[in-house]
């Protein structure tokens, strides 16, 4: 249902309204160009084009056109897709007043909101009903107001969880950047440990070598003195 109210009222904005009076259509008559107009607005507005009232121009398309000489403005056709357009819409609107009103109870408009039922209610609803017997009423528009302002609860409530949310990501993101810190400072060590180790191991490594030159010059020496 407010589908079709806004629907019907987009429709009455933007395709039922005169664009010389801003007024919905009345008696709406076509231009060639297929621009809409009421009609008294149209003759008011072809007396400002020209002085023998011949021709009129398209106040929205600027094109000119000459009036029909013997019926004036009368003679341009009525616009029948403004005239369907215009019945569809109030139909629409004469349902969804007909929506308003109590299906049980005829002539009374629903203004009450059944707390244990979730429902709208007339008066005679609260009053008679005995399905509603020792239920608590409140306005209609009250229980509209309360509906938005729990729904904004809600949204704003849905915010503070996204907040805590991104800083729950943050943090998460804060440790893992630690970890990697810690790591690559793990890391570095272990290859400083690893580079110290081998240093003293060549240092070993050359000592050993140089114990076993030294020993074999002392055994060729020896040999040689003999
Ligand atoms: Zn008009
Ligand atoms: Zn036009
Ligand atoms: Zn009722
Ligand atoms: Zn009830």
């Amino acid at each position: 249902m407010a589908e079709a109210s806004s629907l019907t009222s987009t429709i009455d904005r933007h395709f039922l309204e005169c664009v010389i009076c801003s007024d919905t259509f009345n008696d709406p008559r076509a231009l060639p160009c297929m621009h809409p107009f009421c009609c008294e607005c149209l003759e008011r507005w072809a007396k400002s084009c020209s002085d023998d009232n011949s021709i009129v121009s398209c106040p929205l398309c600027k094109k000119i056109y000459r009036i029909p000489e013997e019926e004036g403005i009368k003679g341009f056709p009525v616009h029948f897709l403004v005239t369907n357009l215009q019945d569809t819409v109030y139909r629409a609107k004469q349902e969804k007043s007909s929506a308003d009103y109590c299906e049980n109870h005829e002539g009374k408009k629903r203004e009450y909101f059944c707390e244990n039922c979730g429902c709208a209610a007339c008066s005679d609803c609260c009053a008679l009903d005995p399905s509603h017997r020792g239920h608590s009423f409140i306005r209609l528009k009250q229980a509209s107001e309360r509906l938005s302002s729990s729904l904004e609860n809600i949204a704003r409530r849905v915010g503070n969880i996204e907040d805590k949310y991104t800083t729950a990501i943050q943090q998460t993101q804060q440790v893992k950047q630690n970890l990697d810190q810690d790591t690559d400072t793990k890391i570095q060590a272990i290859d400083e440990a690893r580079n110290e180790h081998m240093q003293q191991v060549d240092n070993l490594v050359r000592a050993y070598k140089h114990n076993a030159y030294s020993k074999k010059e002392q055994n060729v020496k020896t040999i040689g003195t003999d």
